[in-house]
């Protein structure tokens, strides 16, 4: 299968399902990684165009660790509406995947840049195959499944799917670990707080929480969005 991860900023999929898309290359599934913004603003020193560039070749390196390709949208971090431009810059996207599954940010969210991404994609599903809707890539006859990844802290959210990641739980962390300009912000940022600036508490205490859920030691949790396009049930996380 074709695999699209989308968030809206660099980091947000590696938080959320970067031991899910570890585990999808290693069986051999092509996986693209994919956020709406830059992440522009990202840094209380460097000019935005600095940060924007550092962020992408960061989530570049993230996604190389695991032989996916990664490709920025290209907005303004916390500055993404929606438009007509938006929903066609989403749909040449998902066709530029050819994605067989799209794994993105759950409806209810603490920030809006993940909300709308969450949006548009669920959205669009119906829109791939259409040829009279033109897009640089072409339309492809298949009406992608997309899959919600928790939300921020995974307030409010009960997972349908688990996927056992404890095969993949340190290639989860090295992604993360590529955010090196995010652990710094995160440090600067928090030091003292609930987490003390940790990037990567987080991703692993979430993940030992999921897998003590259902009974492995780390796990991602997800929902499925479009069950009613699925003909035939079939499990599409590994
Ligand atoms: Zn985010």
């Amino acid at each position: 299968m074709n695999i699209l991860a989308i968030g809206a900023h660099p980091d947000d999929i590696e938080h959320n399902c970067g031991g899910t898309l570890a585990k999808y290359a290693k069986l051999g599934h092509k996986v693209f990684t994919a956020t709406a913004t830059n992440g522009n603003i990202g840094s209380a020193t460097l000019p935005m165009e600095e940060i924007a560039a550092i962020r992408k070749e960061e989530a570049r390196r993230a996604a190389a660790l695991i032989g996916a390709e990664y490709i920025c949208l290209d907005y303004d971090d916390e500055m993404f509406f929606e438009d007509k431009a938006a929903r066609y810059a989403f749909i040449d996207l998902v066709r530029y995947c050819k994605a067989d599954v799209i794994l993105t940010h759950s409806p209810e969210d603490y920030n809006p840049d993940h909300e709308l991404t969450s949006k548009i994609i669920s959205d669009i599903p119906v829109m791939i195959p259409i040829e009279k809707i033109k897009t640089k890539n072409p339309a492809y006859d298949k009406i992608p499944v997309i899959v919600y990844f928790e939300p921020a802290h995974g307030l409010g959210f009960i997972p349908t799917e688990y996927v056992d990641i404890t095969d993949t739980i340190e290639t989860k962390i090295a992604m993360l670990s590529e955010h090196k300009s995010q652990a710094l912000w995160m440090q600067d940022n928090y030091k003292g707080t609930y987490d003390d600036g940790d990037f990567f508490e987080e991703a692993r205490a979430i993940s030992r929480y999921r897998g003590i859920q259902c009974g492995v030691k780390y796990a991602e949790g997800f929902r499925m969005a479009n069950d009613a396009f699925r003909v035939v049930p079939y499990r599409v996380l590994p």
